[in-house]
């Protein structure tokens, strides 16, 4: 783990937590929250004290790639505080533990940014080294809430190599550059496909591209995740890939990826 994140001033800081890392997306289905589950696990493997926030609102996956979904929160009613559920050495939060998925679809903005604002300021985290925030996909209102409540230490954005993703993933690091929040680098997710049959590897959503961005911006890519049959499936059954085989060539790029924020 080394510290190349220092601490942002000015914003109102949660209390017991050192850094605030969004893991963030320009568009939705890229796999930001499977690295946000996966690098959260990774940080929690090397003796770290972390936090997952899942502020997708409208699509909150962390329950389930957590392997925590059914589970409801106990609130502290004499501190007035949400105490967050742990599993894998990772405590985490997330609407989707609070309310019904079909309830959060319909509210509008404002329903999002007070629900957004509880779960930043709520929640009896206790001490935290890195409380890691899965941001809603896109560069909304709900990305300014969260950026300007509170001091986002740097931003790790995910992107696929296509060159949509990466189009969406250049307003995702604009926006962060407007709101004065360092973009720590790019991870290229479904970089290469494995065949799990012959082992051969194709680049089904092209090559490349991560690098030619953070060349653009001046940034590093932090790592490339393989498209694989098991990230899923583990992400699927509630047990991440670097919990369920954390000696596997797929938890590995992970691992770096824990290494280098
Ligand atoms: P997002 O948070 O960007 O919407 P998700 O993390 O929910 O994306 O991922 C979308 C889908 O892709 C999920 O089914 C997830 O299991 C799968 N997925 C994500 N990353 C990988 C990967 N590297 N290899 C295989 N499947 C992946």
């Amino acid at each position: 783990m080394s510290s190349k994140v220092t601490a942002s001033q000015g914003k109102q800081a949660i209390p017991g937590v050192a850094n605030i890392i969004a893991i963030a997306s320009g568009k939705g289905g890229v796999g930001k929250s499977t690295t946000a589950v996966n690098l959260a696990v990774a940080m929690a493997q090397t003796g770290a004290r972390v936090g997952l926030l899942d502020a997708d609102i409208y699509g909150p996956s962390i329950p389930r790639m957590m392997g925590l979904a059914g589970y409801k929160p106990e609130i502290d009613h004499q501190a007035k505080r949400i105490c967050p559920l742990e599993n894998y050495g990772v405590k985490t939060i997330s609407i989707g533990y609070l309310v019904d998925d079909d309830q959060a679809m319909i509210w509008r903005g404002p329903m999002v940014a007070s629900a957004l604002g509880q779960l930043l300021t709520d929640v009896n985290w206790g001490d935290l080294d890195y409380l890691f925030i899965d941001m809603p996909p896109g560069t909304g209102d709900a990305q300014l809430t969260l950026t300007q409540k509170v001091p986002v230490t740097g931003a790790v954005m995910v992107t696929t190599p296509q060159d949509i993703a990466l189009l969406d993933c250049r307003k995702g690091i604009d926006m962060f550059k407007k709101s004065s929040v360092h973009t720590l680098g790019i991870v290229e997710n479904m970089s290469q496909f494995i065949c799990p049959h012959c082992g051969e590897s194709s680049s089904i959503f092209a090559e490349g591209g991560a690098e030619r961005l953070s060349q653009e911006y001046k940034t590093e890519v932090l790592a490339h995740i393989p498209l694989d049959i098991s990230i899923r499936e583990k992400a699927d059954e509630g047990i991440p890939i670097v919990a369920a085989a954390p000696d596997s060539k797929q938890a590995k790029g992970y691992q770096a990826l824990a290494g280098e924020v």
